[in-house]
């Protein structure tokens, strides 16, 4: 069982009255502030996804998504903050406690290792000294900030991250792609399915074709590179979540 959480902690209310109301005032002459209060669900569905074809996806940024993130390694934090527009906040290294007893705890290992016992041992072996000499150096008066740079870029960790709707978008169309990183992967599709739970959010992934970005465009843009079944797979399990035929 996977040790990474990822939770949808709070978004902005309203979130597709807010991105269609926001939309409007381009075509509503009577559209006025107070219009907000009047955008029903109706109007989202009569209007959202026929502004979304036009590829007006500007509107999207008016909705913010806010998750928290927990287990995943430096590995996957790393690629996670490489998307530029939105704001996060990390767990810091300089304060940690780090579990000896239980390795996996600590850090991720890839089942690639773990199918190999002997492998695995080695692996478990080399980060359990990593936090003998992290915890050695730190009781000779080695400060945390420098005791760190033992550990391996598996160390888990935990980081909140806000996204806009717009961002969110693109972020899943190349992290939940079959052709990412496996951990960066359950991420992205972790917070498709914290979206897919709430009822009011749901049809947001229907009509932003929110996920990999085979589900946008129609065809797998990775061609070659991938197994002909990652499609297909990829696209079943998207409409599931979507709640679509
Ligand atoms: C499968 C895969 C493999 C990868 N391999 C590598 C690798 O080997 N090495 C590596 O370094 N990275 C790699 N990356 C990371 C990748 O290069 C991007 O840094 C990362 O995906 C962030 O994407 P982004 O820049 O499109 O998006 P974001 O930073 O999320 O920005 C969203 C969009 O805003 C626009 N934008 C943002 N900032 C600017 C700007 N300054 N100027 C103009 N437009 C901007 C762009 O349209 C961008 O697509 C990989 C990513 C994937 C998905």
């Amino acid at each position: 069982m996977s040790k990474i959480k990822v939770k949808l902690i709070n978004y902005t209310p309203k979130p597709l009255e807010t991105v269609t109301w926001a939309a409007l005032i381009s075509y509503w002459d009577e559209w006025e502030s107070e219009a907000f209060k009047r955008t029903t669900m109706e109007d989202v569905k009569k209007h959202l996804p026929k502004v979304l074809s036009y590829g007006h996806e500007s509107i999207l940024e008016h909705a913010n998504f806010t998750f928290a993130i927990e287990g995943i390694s430096r590995v996957a934090s790393h690629q996670l903050v490489r998307h530029r527009l939105a704001s996060y906040t990390q767990q810091s290294q300089r304060y940690i406690k780090l579990n000896i007893d239980d390795v996996e705890e600590t850090f991720v290992i890839p089942e690639s290792i773990k199918k190999n016992p002997e492998l695995y041992e080695k692996w478990k072996g080399l980060m359990k000294k990593s936090i003998e000499l992290y915890e050695e150096s730190y009781r000779k008066g080695v400060h945390q900030e420098d005791a760190r740079f033992i550990l391996p870029q598996a160390v888990r960790t935990k980081i909140v991250v806000t996204m806009n709707l717009r961002e969110l978008k693109h972020f899943l169309g190349v992290r939940a792609c079959g052709r990412a990183q496996w951990e960066i992967r359950e991420v992205a599709w972790k917070m498709l399915e914290e979206i897919a739970k709430k009822e009011e959010l749901t049809p947001i992934i229907k009509w932003a074709k929110l996920g990999p970005r085979c589900i946008n465009l129609g065809y797998c843009p990775e061609g070659e590179l991938m197994p002909q079944n990652c499609w297909k797979k990829t696209k079943e399990k998207w409409k599931k979540l979507a709640g679509t035929d």
